[in-house]
C-alpha cells in the first residue's frame, strides 16, 4: 500500500514538474507521449486507490500557475481541459457513455482538428475587442490583449455589434515554426521545441511586435453563451463565428456514428503531415448543444467531448557523429548525423544539436541511440537518448573551444546560448556572408549556392563580397564544372543585380536583427545609402515597426570602418545604392511566391483589383484550385472552388482576413 502511494506521489511530483515546465515556462522537457503515458499511470492508479489522490494531482487540476508578468483575467465560465483517447477501443467506451447518460442512440458528432496552439479567449463588448487572454489554471488566466491584437485573424472588430465571449486555438503555420526556429538560432538564442510552444511562447511574452513577427493565427471553436443566438448545433455555431470575421478550420466534420467518426479519424491521421499547421489529434463533439449542456463537465474536462490522440510519429536511430559547422554570424551549430530514417514521409539523417546547453541537458553522445521525430511535421529534433542501449565505455560529447574553420577561440557573447566564432575573417563565415548576400530575398543572384560560393573561396577569387563584382569568365572557367554558358550565366546575373533597389543591397549585407522587410521601410525612408549611413538612432526608431534594437543595430553596422571600405568598393564596381520606387513589394509579405485563387465576390474589390494587388506583391494569381494553390481567397457565394479546396486541405481567407493580412503587408 505505501508502495502505491509512493508511486503516486512520484508521479504527482514529476508530472507537475513537466506542467511547470511546458505551460508557465514554455520549455518542456520530454515529449508529449512521454507525459501523456505517465498521466494514464496516474490516472489508473487514482481510480484503483482515490484515497491516495492528491489535491495537487494534475489530473483534478487545468494548465499551471500563472506568470505575474501579466495582469490576470477571471473566467467566470471555467475553460476546461479535455479527456484523452488513445485507441478505438476507448473511444467506442465514450460513445457508450454519452449514450447511456442521455439515454438515446441518435447522437451527432462534430469531429473537428485537434490543433496543436494554445486556448486562448476573446472578449467583445458591442463588436469591438476589449480583452484576449489564456486559459491559465482555468479558471483565471493572463492578460495579452496588446498581443492578440497583433495576430492577424483576430478581428478588432466583429461584422456584427454583439458582445460575446469566444474561445479558440492560437497556433502558429509549420513553415512560420521553420523560420521563427531559423532566426531563433541564427541570433544565438534557444529555440522553440514544437510549434505549440513557439505560439505560446510568442503570445506570453511582453512585446506585441514580437508577437506580430511571428505571424500566428487563430481558429475559434467556442462561445460561452451560445443559447442566446439561437444556435442548436456545434457545426453551426462555427459557422456563426465564421460569419462574425473569425477564422475557423474548415476541416471539421458532422457524423452520425461513431464509425463514421473512426473513418474520420484514419482519413485525418494519413492527412496530418500535409496540414500547414500541426494537429495532435481529433476531438470528437456531441454536435447537439442542448446534449453537450445535459452532459455537463466535471471540475477539469467536459463530459461531451473527447480528445483521440495520435501515436507518436518517431524512430529510433544512432548519432555517427556530431558535426559543428560556423554560420553567416559567426554562431557555431552542432548538427547530429544519424542513420538515414524515414520520418513523415522523407528519409531523414541530419538534426540540429542547437547549441551546447541542449546537449548538456539531453545528454546526447556519439554512437547513443536516439529517437528521432519532427517538430511541427518539418524539423528533424531528438525527443530523447535511449540509456539502456549506451555502451559502456561511452564519454559526453566534447564541446569545441575554437572555431572549426578558422581556429579563433569561440566565445558566447552577452550570456548567449550559441558558442560564436568572433573573428571577422573567418572563411566559413564569408562563405556563408556570401550566399546569404546572393539569395532570393537578398540580391537574388542565380547559381551562387554553397557549392560555388566554397569554390570561389578556396581559389582565392573572393575575399568579400565585394569582389563577386570583379570576378571574370576565365576566372570562373578554371573552376570544376563551370563551362562557357554556365559562367556566363552567373555573371550576366551578378551583372543583373547591380541593378536592384537598395532594400535588396541592405538585405544582403546581413545586418543583425534587419530582415528583408525591415530593410524594404528603411530603403524607403531614406532612399540612399548615404543618408543611412549619416542617420541617427531616433530617426530610423520612428520608423514603424523598426524599434530601438533595429535602429542600434543599424547604426553599429555602419560605423564600423570595414564596412564603409566594402560600401566603398560596391560603389565602385556600380552597385545600385538607391531606393527605386518601382511600387517593388516586400519579399516577406505574406503573398508573395504564393499561388492564389479568388472565388466568389467581394465586397471592398473587384477581382481584377484584387488580382492585381496579389500580382504587385508577389503572388501568382490562377483559375483554378490544384494542387500546387497555396491559397483561395473565398468571398460571397463560393461554390465549387471552395469546396475543392476544403477537400484539398488547401488555406482558405475570406475578405476580412484577405485585408487583415493586407494591413501587414
Ligand atoms: P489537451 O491539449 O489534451 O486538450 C484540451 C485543449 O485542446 C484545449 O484546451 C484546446 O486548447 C485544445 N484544442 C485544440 N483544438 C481544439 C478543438 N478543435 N476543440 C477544442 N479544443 C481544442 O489538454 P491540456 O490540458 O490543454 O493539455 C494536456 C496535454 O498537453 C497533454 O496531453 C500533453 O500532450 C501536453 N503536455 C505536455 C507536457 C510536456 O512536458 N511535454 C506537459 C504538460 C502537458
Amino acid at each position: 500500500m505505501n508502495d502505491v502511494k509512493k508511486q503516486i506521489d512520484d508521479l504527482v511530483d514529476i508530472l507537475n514538474r513537466w506542467r511547470e515546465e511546458y505551460y508557465t515556462l514554455d520549455d518542456p522537457s520530454v515529449e508529449d507521449h512521454v507525459y501523456d503515458d505517465n498521466y494514464q499511470k496516474l490516472l489508473k492508479l487514482e481510480h484503483d486507490y482515490p484515497q491516495f489522490v492528491r489535491k495537487d494531482s494534475p489530473t483534478q487540476n487545468v494548465g499551471n500557475k500563472i506568470l505575474n508578468n501579466f495582469q490576470k483575467v477571471n473566467h467566470d465560465i471555467p475553460m476546461l481541459s479535455m479527456g484523452d483517447v488513445f485507441s478505438f477501443e476507448e473511444l467506442k467506451e465514450f460513445d457508450q457513455r454519452v449514450k447511456q447518460n442521455l439515454g438515446t442512440n441518435q447522437i451527432e458528432y462534430n469531429c473537428e482538428l485537434k490543433i496543436d496552439g494554445l486556448a486562448i479567449s476573446l472578449v467583445y463588448e458591442n463588436g469591438k475587442l476589449v480583452q484576449g487572454s489564456t486559459r491559465g489554471n482555468g479558471h483565471i488566466g493572463e492578460d495579452i490583449t496588446a498581443n492578440l491584437m497583433n495576430v492577424d485573424t483576430v478581428p478588432h472588430q466583429l461584422n456584427d455589434d454583439l458582445s460575446i465571449e469566444v474561445r479558440g486555438e492560437c497556433f502558429i503555420y509549420k513553415d512560420d515554426f521553420a523560420k521563427v526556429n531559423a532566426k531563433q538560432e541564427e541570433l544565438g538564442k534557444t529555440t522553440f521545441a514544437n510549434p505549440r510552444n513557439a505560439a505560446a511562447g510568442s503570445l506570453r511574452q511582453l512585446d506585441p511586435a514580437v508577437t506580430k513577427k511571428r505571424h500566428l493565427s487563430t481558429f475559434i471553436y467556442y462561445m460561452t453563451h451560445f443559447e442566446n443566438y439561437g444556435i442548436k448545433k456545434q457545426s453551426e455555431a462555427l459557422n456563426f463565428y465564421k460569419n462574425l470575421g473569425f477564422s475557423i478550420d474548415p476541416h471539421y466534420r458532422v457524423c452520425n456514428s461513431i464509425d463514421d467518426v473512426i473513418d474520420y479519424i484514419n482519413e485525418y491521421t494519413e492527412k496530418r503531415n500535409k496540414l500547414k499547421y500541426e494537429v495532435d489529434g481529433i476531438v470528437v463533439k456531441v454536435n447537439q448543444l442542448t446534449y453537450q449542456n445535459k452532459l455537463g463537465n466535471t471540475i477539469k474536462i467536459p463530459r461531451w467531448a473527447i480528445a483521440y490522440k495520435f501515436p507518436p510519429d518517431e524512430k529510433e536511430t544512432v548519432i555517427n557523429k556530431v558535426q559543428w559547422t560556423v554560420g553567416r554570424t559567426g554562431v557555431v551549430t552542432p548538427t547530429a548525423i544519424m542513420d538515414p530514417v524515414q520520418l513523415a514521409g522523407t528519409t531523414v539523417s541530419r538534426a540540429s544539436l542547437h547549441n551546447p546547453d541542449y546537449i548538456l541537458k539531453k545528454d546526447i553522445r556519439v554512437n547513443d541511440y536516439v529517437s528521432l521525430h519532427k517538430a511541427g511535421d518539418i524539423i528533424p529534433e531528438i525527443g530523447s537518448v535511449n540509456i539502456k542501449k549506451r555502451k559502456n565505455n561511452s564519454k559526453p560529447l566534447v564541446i569545441p573551444t575554437n572555431c572549426p574553420s578558422c581556429n579563433s577561440k569561440l566565445v558566447h557573447l552577452n550570456s548567449e546560448v550559441a558558442l560564436r566564432c568572433i573573428n571577422p575573417d573567418c572563411p566559413a563565415q564569408l562563405v556563408e556572408k556570401v550566399i546569404h548576400f546572393a539569395s532570393r530575398n537578398a540580391m537574388n543572384i542565380e547559381g551562387l549556392g554553397i557549392q560555388v560560393a566554397n569554390q570561389l573561396y578556396s581559389n582565392g577569387l573572393i575575399q568579400d563580397i565585394g569582389d563577386l563584382y570583379s570576378l571574370t569568365s576565365n576566372q570562373l572557367l578554371l573552376l570544376e564544372g563551370f563551362g562557357n554558358k554556365s559562367a556566363d550565366n552567373l555573371l550576366e546575373s551578378i551583372n543583373n543585380s547591380k541593378n536592384n533597389s537598395l532594400e535588396r543591397l541592405l538585405t544582403g549585407l546581413g545586418i543583425q536583427h534587419l530582415g528583408s522587410k525591415a530593410a524594404y521601410q528603411l530603403a524607403k525612408k531614406f532612399h540612399n545609402i548615404n543618408n543611412i549611413i549619416n542617420a541617427n538612432k531616433d530617426d530610423i526608431s520612428k520608423i514603424d515597426g523598426m524599434g530601438s534594437i533595429i535602429a542600434e543595430s543599424v547604426i553599429d553596422y555602419f560605423h564600423n570602418e570595414s564596412v564603409l571600405v566594402l560600401i566603398n568598393k560596391l560603389e565602385k564596381s556600380n552597385v545600385n545604392m538607391e531606393f527605386i520606387n518601382t511600387e517593388e513589394y516586400d519579399v516577406d509579405n505574406y503573398f508573395n511566391n504564393k499561388t492564389v485563387v479568388l472565388t466568389g465576390k467581394l465586397d471592398q474589390f473587384t477581382r481584377s483589383e484584387a488580382s492585381e494587388w496579389l500580382t504587385n506583391h508577389g503572388a501568382k494569381v490562377t483559375n483554378s484550385v490544384s494542387k500546387n494553390t497555396d491559397l483561395l481567397i473565398a468571398g460571397h457565394d463560393a461554390g465549387s472552388k471552395l469546396v475543392k479546396a476544403q477537400e484539398m486541405n488547401i488555406e482558405i481567407l475570406n475578405e476580412n482576413q484577405f485585408i487583415n493580412k493586407q494591413l501587414n503587408v
